[in-house]
């Protein structure tokens, strides 16, 4: 198995990475936030992030890195929005929005397709 030294994102401490970018106390902190978090949402599920934030002390940001993260299904919560990576775009999944997403992917194949043209990567 290939295991890594990190910086733990949150405390800065040095870890052995696993998965993730936290160390074993913080992560075990962000499950019990993300379970608060879920809770609840999933009694009001209208609630923005800033409603969250003000009934769980978790801060706006986290909860939508969460939702980014895949770590609370945000396409269940009306109002848990994040940006598109792109153009900004409020979204509920993944990283971009469907129109970047499917520009991205044009995107990819045109270079694929010009990189086995020319025979040479780059
Ligand atoms: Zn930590
Ligand atoms: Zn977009």
């Amino acid at each position: 198995m290939n295991t890594q030294l990190a910086k733990c994102r949150r405390c800065a401490k040095l870890f052995t990475r696993e998965r993730g970018d936290l160390c074993p106390e913080c992560k075990k902190d962000e499950n019990r936030q993300v379970e608060k978090v879920r809770n609840f949402l999933d009694l009001h599920k209208e609630s923005g992030p800033s409603k969250v934030a003000e009934k769980t002390g978790v801060a706006p940001e986290e909860i939508l890195r969460f939702a980014k993260d895949g770590l609370i299904p945000a396409s269940e919560y009306e109002n848990i929005r994040y940006p598109c990576e792109v153009c900004q775009e409020p979204i509920a999944s993944g990283r971009f929005c469907k129109r970047c997403n499917s520009n991205l992917a044009e995107e990819f194949e045109k270079t694929v397709e010009k990189m086995r043209d020319t025979g040479r990567p780059r």
